[in-house]
Parts: structure tokens; C-alpha cells; sequence
């Protein structure tokens, strides 16, 4: 390009932009065999040398590359008809073979069942300490936990269905690796390396990876709000306006988070008025859970007022709110409605507008969740 000439981005230009951006984030990558899938042999043959390539179908039946081989032809060997050239290549194509991988749970099984060790003096040595642990019932394998829960042995290959299905399935919270680990081991599976696993598959997702927390706060003190027994306090908030609204025209969540058993509601709402909130009170908590004794609010016009005060009085419901001077007082609501919000974002993905139809899913997934006091 000559210095003075005006530089125009065109359509040409965007195009090979495009490319080279789709390249660079696809570099060509050897894949592994898999095993059962066949494998799909080129040969080339040209005047001064042979190219193969090993290749095999992924999982979206696109070809994908598991091994080159190219060699220049020296000597005799110049001399050789191309089809005598292929012949050559295909005798001296590497074989590849897959080995595969043992099922961890066949040593136990063998042992449990015939007594049969491993060969190997190491393998012996671990089974025999290790086998203790498993127990054999109906043919299927069982590991007993440290709280005496037998845990059902499950291969790698099935392990990693069960992780994504506990992180990103239909009640899947997104939950970091340890989190999700003690999960899965909650829902009553074990194979030696799902702590592992379950970090990787963490660490990899897509959509945890989009909707990250970034933490540009100082360290604080918590102010922990206690509760002597289950539905004796909820905290309650509104989360919203939300944008964009429902595709059935919701904007709004009402939730209210029990402060002893952490266990949570909430409903979508066009729009909240001082009635809606008296509505949902009594529809959601008293004719669920029975009366509490309080309710915490913020200092919102929505929850202190005429009608939101004579319910409280009927029923003798005392109401809280946090004053400016303790605005932790509410955090425990607060605190779910962040989660909420969390996991709602996470499980919204594709259509934005359909939020109010996850809520459930979101509040499910909320309920299984691993908690660790704090
Ligand atoms: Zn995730």
C-alpha cells in the first residue's frame, strides 16, 4: 500500500479478518483414537514423496486429525510407480493401537467376588488395603462413605454425565469444583477421581466462565443474624425492575429466605404493590410453613405501610427492618437474592426473555445447593 492512499475497510477486508480470527482461535489439534470409532486412512503419493494421514469422525461427524506421516522418497526408491509408492507407504504406516483403559472398578470387583489380586506387588498392596472400603451388592459395587452411606462406584466415562448434570443440567447451580464435588457425592456416587474431575469440569464451563463474580471489595466482618428454629424469621426483598422484562411481561421477584433452614421463595410479578407483597406473604409462607414471628424487610414504602400492617397485626407477625445504621441486618435476604440472581443469569442463557419459566428451575437448583455455614 502507498503511503498516501486513503485506507478504506471494506467488506474484502472484514472477511479475511474473520478468517484469520477463526483460525487463530482453532488451531489444528491431534486428536486421540477413540475407542469403537473407525479410523480413516489418506495416502498421497507424488513424484518425490508420500503424505498420510490418520484421521477419525468427533462426536459432531466432522474429521478430525490423529496422525501425519511424510517422507521423501530417496535413492531406488525415486524409480518406484505411484501405486508400488503406496504400497510402500501402507506397509510402513505406523499401527495404532488403543489401549484401553481398565475400569478402576474391575480390580475391586475381581477381588471381592474371586479374591483375585492384581500381578503387579504395588496394585496388590492397594487392593488389599483399600477393598475394605467396597462392598459388593446385587452385582453392583458400593463404597462406604465416613457417615456409613454405601455410595454407588460408577466408571469415569459415567462420572463425568453425573458432574454435568449436577453443574450445568436442568437443576444444575453452576457450582464451583468443591462445591459440586461434595454434591455428587451428596446425590450417593463415588469413582477415585471425582474431586478432580469435578474442578476440570469447572474450571471449563463456558457459562461459568461468562458470568463470573469479580470481587472488587475489601474483606468485611459478617454480621451473622441468628434464627433459634426453622420459620421462625424470613427475610424478605424485591428484586428488579429487571431488564428486559419476561416474555409474559414480569419485571419483578419477591423473595423471602427463612433465616434458620435458609430455605427459599419466590415468584415472578408483573408489577408489586403493597397488596401483591401481603398476597404473597400469606400464599407462600403462612399457608406453607405457618406464621412466623418475624419478618425482616428493608425500609421500603412496599412493605411499610396501612395494609402490610394490619396483615402483620391479624396474624401477629412482627415486623423488622434494617435501619441505615445496620443495613446487615438484611443481608441474609440479600444474599439470595445475589445467588438467585446468580444462577438465574446462568440458566437463562439463550433466551433472555423466558427468566420467569427458570425461576423454579433456579430456586431448585438454589434448594440442593451445597451449603457451608459461614
Ligand atoms: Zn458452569
Amino acid at each position: 500500500m502507498k503511503k498516501d492512499t486513503p485506507f478504506e475497510w471494506d467488506e474484502s477486508c472484514r472477511r479475511a479478518f474473520q478468517n484469520i480470527k477463526g483460525y487463530l482461535m482453532k488451531p489444528p489439534m491431534l486428536m486421540a483414537p477413540a475407542p469403537g470409532k473407525p479410523l480413516l486412512l489418506y495416502i498421497a503419493s507424488q513424484e518425490k514423496s508420500l503424505g498420510t494421514l490418520l484421521a477419525r469422525n468427533d462426536d459432531q461427524g466432522k474429521e478430525r486429525e490423529l496422525y501425519y506421516l511424510i517422507r521423501t522418497m530417496v535413492g531406488a526408491e525415486l524409480k518406484y510407480s505411484p501405486i508400488e509408492k503406496t504400497w510402500e507407504e501402507e506397509t510402513n504406516l505406523v499401527s495404532v493401537y488403543v489401549i484401553e483403559e481398565e475400569d478402576w472398578r474391575q480390580q475391586f470387583l475381581d477381588y471381592l467376588e474371586h479374591k483375585k489380586l492384581p500381578e503387579e506387588l504395588k496394585a496388590r498392596a492397594y487392593v488389599r488395603r483399600v477393598a475394605p472400603q467396597f462392598y459388593l451388592f446385587n452385582n453392583t459395587l458400593y463404597r462406604r462413605s465416613y457417615d456409613g452411606i454405601l455410595l454407588r462406584c460408577v466408571s469415569k466415562e459415567e462420572g463425568q454425565v453425573i458432574l454435568a448434570e449436577a453443574h450445568g443440567g436442568i437443576y444444575g447451580a453452576h457450582q464451583a469444583g468443591p462445591k459440586l464435588h461434595l454434591q455428587v457425592k451428596q446425590l450417593g456416587y463415588y469413582w477415585p477421581t471425582m474431586l478432580r474431575d469435578a474442578m476440570e469440569l469447572a474450571r471449563h464451563c463456558t457459562t461459568c466462565q461468562l458470568h463470573a463474580n469479580y470481587i472488587h471489595q475489601p474483606p468485611i466482618p459478617l454480621h451473622p443474624t441468628m434464627a433459634s428454629w426453622p420459620f421462625g424469621a424470613r427475610g424478605m426483598d424485591i428484586i428488579g425492575p429487571i431488564t428486559p422484562k419476561s416474555s409474559a411481561n414480569h419485571q419483578y421477584i419477591l423473595a423471602a429466605t427463612d433465616y434458620f433452614s435458609k430455605w427459599a421463595e419466590a415468584t415472578a410479578y408483573k408489577e408489586v404493590k403493597a397488596a401483591t407483597v401481603v398476597d404473597f406473604i400469606r400464599t407462600q409462607i403462612v399457608y406453607r410453613y405457618g406464621v412466623p414471628r418475624y419478618i425482616m424487610t428493608d425500609n421500603g414504602t412496599l412493605f411499610l405501610n396501612k395494609t402490610m400492617d394490619n396483615f402483620c397485626e391479624k396474624f401477629g407477625i412482627q415486623q423488622r427492618t434494617s435501619t441505615a445504621y445496620n443495613p446487615a441486618a438484611n443481608g441474609l435476604a440479600e444474599g439470595f437474592n445475589k445467588m438467585l440472581c446468580k444462577i438465574l443469569k446462568k440458566t437463562v442463557v439463550g433466551n433472555k426473555k423466558d427468566w420467569h419459566e427458570r425461576l423454579g428451575e433456579a430456586l431448585w437448583a438454589y434448594r440442593i445447593t451445597f451449603c457451608t455455614p459461614t
